[in-house]
């Protein structure tokens, strides 16, 4: 045993950045002082590595000692609790701790910090909010009061339909946090980041806001991130990974659109931001506020059973109403039209007898033609690119599929397939690939095929359109959002990358293509993605205008509960009938979930792979009376049973509580020599994505 008192060297425990478990033990002199949350360099087998001081130890353990190489103080030391908190992430995640602590530090050493970007402003110059704050209503009064009555660590959930003010209040709120003198952080989805949002916050807020985005240069980022840790400013907002920006204390902590499944990071750590700043706010005991106009039933679930603070807003802000939603049954259009029914709902058919293309209803046209009559502006959303969704020989029924992925290609330009995964693309043949006599013909629409359509039936109307096609990066976002703003533009197409947040005063209607994509998605959230969707989109519709809104949803299933609570702004209806679905099944937030994914490039690999999982699980399950009631599910092919040339099968583990899952997986997976080579298993706990 090492004498410490006498012996000039000290051991630390360190999470080393590499695919490990636990911490590995190293030396130091005393006069480097290490402490706790200090960045470290050590040597690791022949190379050496990053790592992070977590404790000190007195055990030597079995290994030989080697020297911690370096110290830095590029590098901030790693608070306390925040050491804690990457603890949490590493044991409930089950994700190596050198790895989870590797993503608190930013990418670039502090030096070199003042070298200005050639990029764009982060901050637009220009704003046009008012820097005062308005009077606020009697229900954003009452839910700022009902938030700052409980100080410390409370989790509020600020459940306000679209328009209803909830920015506004997170505003309010913010002013009393800085008036402490203490930081906040603002957790927004990467898609909301816009000029917009960040123009309302630092115009409250001047100089005192930073940002974090994916979209930054590396020095960008790592400004930002010193300009917190330094206390240059006191506002964080970002998209999830800005919860990593390491804090000794936050003020509060905001989380927008909580429901959102783009919190759930989907590689590496897979951890969902929402629940981990829940876990945050616990250890700095300070308030967390969840905002949402239809929150997660998770989240719903724990406001009704009384651990989160519900805070309601019914009304949007300025008497203004909700928009008036209408239904336009597909079906009976079809009828109309005499257009035979095609198996797959929406093909052009020779036999169709109006003018108007078919994927739009009489009822949709005439509501358009009013809008620019009247000088205002519309958009039309469709969770769908390209011109076709797919492609099929009329004769044999083939349909071109990826390579690499169990997806059919989609058609782009009228001529390129592509495959919405992977970007797979090859060219569309004159003739089918698979008979003599076939030919190739598009199915289904897309947004291109939309805005073909909208440009000859309108030809003196300005159009715009935001997908993924068109709209590659933060400065394409911004270029759009300015000319919708600035009014250069009469109608909108898009996909729901333009049905999240945005505000545009003179938008009047908003028109669904069609709302069933996604209703019948292999997902037991589907439901509630759905009425997710249709919610933000038709709050799109109306936000300034004092004459109602109006909102067109085309479907073939007029009768789907999502739809029919959305076209009343039933929420909690629809919650209440969700969570008893919910319930029977015993998925979250009734039970837990953990994804077991097995991957790999050859299909009898992962299948072998498949089969001593479920043997090792079953068996497992069976000699422990503490996992009787765990269930096993799978393993069996996942719904996309090939993507990006790799095969996956997945396993589903439910139980009542996460402790039991952790436990089972713990044992389950470790050692993993059980895994046949070029195998890999990934585990998700909480899973999001389940495709
Ligand atoms: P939400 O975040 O709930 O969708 P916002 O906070 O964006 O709602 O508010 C909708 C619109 O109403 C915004 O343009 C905002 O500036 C305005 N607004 C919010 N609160 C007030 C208020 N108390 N008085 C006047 N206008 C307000
Ligand atoms: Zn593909």
């Amino acid at each position: 045993m090492l004498d410490m008192e006498s012996s000039p060297n000290q051991l630390f425990e360190v999470a080393v950045n590499a695919p490990l478990k636990g911490y590995l033990t190293y030396s130091a002199k005393a006069e480097l002082e290490l402490r706790p949350g200090q960045a470290v360099t050590v040597p690791l087998g022949s190379r050496s590595a990053q790592g992070v001081v977590f404790a000190q130890t007195k055990n030597p353990g079995d290994f030989e000692i080697k020297d911690i190489k370096d110290s830095s103080s590029e590098w901030p030391l790693l608070p306390e609790t925040f050491l804690r908190w990457l603890k949490w992430l590493s044991d409930y995640y089950i994700h190596p701790i050198g790895q989870v602590a590797a993503l608190a530090f930013p990418p670039l050493k502090k030096k070199g910090q003042s070298s200005k970007s050639k990029r764009l402003p982060l901050f637009p110059e220009t704003s046009k909010q008012v820097n005062s704050p308005p009077q606020l209503t009697d229900e954003q009064l009452l839910c700022l009061k009902g938030i700052e009555s409980r100080p410390g660590f409370h989790v509020h959930l600020l459940h306000g339909v679209t328009g209803s003010g909830k920015t506004e209040v997170y505003l309010q709120l913010l002013q009393n946090v800085l008036a402490q003198d203490l930081p906040a952080l603002v957790l927004v989805p990467e898609i909301s980041l816009t000029p917009q949002l960040i123009a309302r916050f630092s115009a409250r807020f001047p100089d005192q806001v930073a940002v974090i985005h994916s979209h930054l240069t590396e020095r960008e980022k790592t400004t930002q991130w010193w300009d917190m840790v330094e206390g240059r400013k006191k506002i964080l907002i970002g998209a999830r990974s800005a919860l990593f920006c390491p804090l000794p204390k936050w003020g509060m902590i905001i989380i927008d659109e909580e429901h959102e499944p783009s919190f759930k990071q989907d590689e590496k750590l897979r951890y969902h931001a929402r629940d981990a700043a829940i876990v945050l706010a616990k250890l700095h005991n300070c308030p967390i506020v969840l905002g949402s106009a239809t929150p997660s039933l998770e989240s719903w679930k724990n406001a009704l059973e009384g651990r989160y603070q519900l805070h309601q807003m019914s009304r949007r802000v300025a008497e203004r109403e909700m928009p008036k939603i209408d239904v336009v049954d597909l079906r009976e259009t079809r009828r109309q039209r005499r257009d035979p029914d095609h198996p797959l709902l929406h093909s052009p058919s020779a036999a169709q007898e109006s003018a108007l293309p078919f994927w739009l209803s009489e009822e949709l046209f005439k509501e358009l033609q009013v809008t620019l009559q009247r000088g205002e502006q519309a958009a039309l959303f469709l969770n769908r690119r390209g011109v076709a969704q797919t492609t099929q020989c009329s004769a044999c029924g083939f349909v071109y599929e990826c390579p690499n992925c169990a997806i059919s290609l989609t058609l782009h330009k009228h001529r390129d397939l592509v495959c919405h995964y992977c970007d797979y693309t090859q060219a569309l043949g004159e003739s089918c690939p698979a008979c003599p006599d076939g030919e190739v013909k598009a199915l289904g629409v897309g947004t291109e095929l939309i805005e073909t359509d909208i440009a000859s039936l309108f030809p003196q109307a300005r159009l715009a359109r935001a997908d993924r096609d068109e709209i590659q990066s933060r400065e394409d976002l911004e270029e759009l959002i300015r000319s919708v703003e600035e009014r250069e533009v009469d109608i909108l197409i898009g996909t729901q990358m333009i049905a999240k947040g945005l505000d545009f005063p003179g938008l009047t209607l908003v028109g669904l293509i069609l709302a069933d994509v996604g209703f019948n998605l292999p997902d037991f959230r589907s439901s509630e993605r759905s009425f997710q969707l249709l919610t933000q989109v038709s709050g799109r519709s109306g936000r300034h205008s004092l004459e109602r809104g109006r909102v067109l949803v085309q479907t073939y299933n007029p009768a789907h509960s999502s739809l029919l609570h959305s076209l009343t702004n039933d929420f909690s209806a629809f919650a209440e009938q969700e969570l008893e679905a919910r319930r029977q099944l015993g998925y979250p937030p009734f039970g837990r979930l953990a994804l077991l994914r097995l991957q790999g490039q050859s299909l009898a690999a992962v299948e072998q792979a498949a089969e001593r999982l479920s043997f090792r699980a079953h068996k497992l399950k069976s000699l422990n009376a503490k996992y009787q009631g765990l269930q096993l599910l799978g393993p069996a092919p996942a719904p996309l049973i090939k993507l990006r040339n790799k095969f996956r099968y997945q396993m589903l583990l439910k139980a009542q509580d996460s402790q039991v899952i952790r436990a089972f997986l713990q044992q389950l997976l470790e050692p993993q020599k059980w895994l046949p080579s070029g195998t890999k298993v990934q585990i998700d706990i909480d899973p999001i994505n389940m495709l």
